[in-house]
């Protein structure tokens, strides 16, 4: 097997257990095909198990935390989706709907597997899980024989960064056009080979049930609400009119579908952009008693920060404008180079400039089956918090 070494001085964070090598830390970079299995020594020798190699990547190798492998077999995948599997069958053995393998946090770097019932919709988001695509199917169905379908979502901005094409297509089984699946409480409906992302946002859950449990008798406006998700926990926990806003027609026929699948009434939806919709209501006088802000990510990478600290702060001042006392702000942001305290610093210094005081109800992050690896602070990504607006 080819071997790596890293520059004397750069061997600390491998050592704490983060699970990248990045280009500029080893020596050299010997010329093996993207995706071969590579292990990675300390510039003493000193072994840190083997991992993917991409020549083409910044993220150089990503270790899988093993040391006896020649080559990743279906048995090794087999094992680490068994590990993870049982981990979600401890944390949400209730739910229909989880994320099976959360990538560097299940030890399988650059692999993302979601549950929706019966079926599973992957992302390979690097050449060495992208490759080995058969041997990962292979693997899942040995592990969740249940299986009846497995489809490849790879749409990811990720991929680009490894050279690797965007890609739809069902790799084991097949995929129902719709397929409807509860969600505490609610009916989705869910087509795994339209929507977004994998399907469905897996990792805002148990905050929309939250939020909704807040709702009964409130005016709630959910913006980027795509297939209705708090706006319906809302409705349905009683809110008095409830409106939700995003900018994809084929997100909100699926919201308006989910609205009905429910028989709930009170709920509407409206094709708009967030920034312009929020300008004319303040214009217009509106005011909601609880607002709902849950945007794509704003800052893909560390140099997108300080216009994502922009575009939060016209966001959350927007909609704090159309909250009275009383009301509530519920607001999260996905982008991991935007922290957690940057974001509530963002957010204090609009509410202080309108003369509001903020209380904190509950301050949360991703679910249990998103795990965060202590060691890669990359693998942090959701901020949520529910303020109470006095
Ligand atoms: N709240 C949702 C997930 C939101 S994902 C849930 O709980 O399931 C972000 C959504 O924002 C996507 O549906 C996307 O179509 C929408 N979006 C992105 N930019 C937008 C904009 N400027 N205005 C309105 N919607 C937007």
């Amino acid at each position: 097997m080819h071997e790596v070494y890293l520059r004397p001085g750069h061997d600390e964070r491998v050592r704490s257990g983060h699970l990248w090598v990045f280009s500029n830390e080893l020596q050299d970079l010997p010329r093996l095909p993207a995706g071969s299995i590579v292990r990675v020594r300390s510039a003493t020798g000193e072994s840190f198990g083997v991992g993917f190699y991409n020549p083409h990547s910044l993220i150089c190798v990503r270790l899988l935390r093993t040391d006896e492998l020649e080559e990743v077999t279906v048995d090794f995948f087999a094992e680490r989706i068994a590990q993870a599997l049982a981990l979600r069958r401890r944390l949400c053995p209730q739910e229909m709907m989880y994320r099976l393998v959360h990538g560097e946090a299940d030890l399988l770097p650059g692999l993302v597997v979601d549950r929706y019932g019966d079926y599973l919709a992957i992302q390979t988001l690097s050449v060495g899980m992208d490759l080995r695509l058969p041997l990962i199917v292979e693997a899942l169905r040995q592990v969740v024989p249940e299986t009846k379908g497995i489809v490849e979502k790879n749409h990811s901005r990720l991929r680009e960064l490894e050279q690797l094409p965007q890609r739809q297509r069902i790799l084991y089984g097949s995929i129902p056009e719709r397929l409807i699946l509860e969600e505490f409480g609610l009916q989705l409906e869910l087509r795994l080979l339209e929507g977004q992302k994998t399907g469905a946002y897996l990792d805002q859950r148990y905050h929309r049930a939250l939020t909704g449990r807040l709702a009964q008798g409130l005016r709630v406006l959910d913006c980027f609400t795509y297939c209705g998700g708090f706006a319906l926990h809302a409705a349905r926990h009683g809110a008095q009119e409830v409106l939700g806003i995003d900018s994809s027609a084929s997100a909100l026929d699926c919201a308006r579908r989910n609205a009905e699948l429910n028989r709930l009434e009170q709920v509407r939806f409206h094709e708009a952009d967030v920034f312009s919709f929020l300008r004319e209501q303040v214009s217009s006088g509106a005011q909601w008693d609880m607002v709902i802000l849950d945007p794509p990510a704003f800052a893909k990478s560390r140099r997108h920060v300080p216009a994502a600290k922009r575009g939060y702060a016209e966001l959350n001042r927007l909609a704090l404008l159309l909250i009275p006392s009383g009301g509530y702000l519920v607001t999260s942001s996905c982008s991991h180079h935007v922290f957690e305290a940057v974001f509530l610093e963002v957010i204090f210094t609009e509410a202080a400039r309108l003369g509001r005081q903020l209380r904190l109800l509950y301050r949360g992050t991703q679910p249990p089956d998103h795990p965060i690896l202590l060691s890669m602070p990359e693998t942090q990504y959701l901020k949520f918090f529910l303020f109470a607006v006095l």
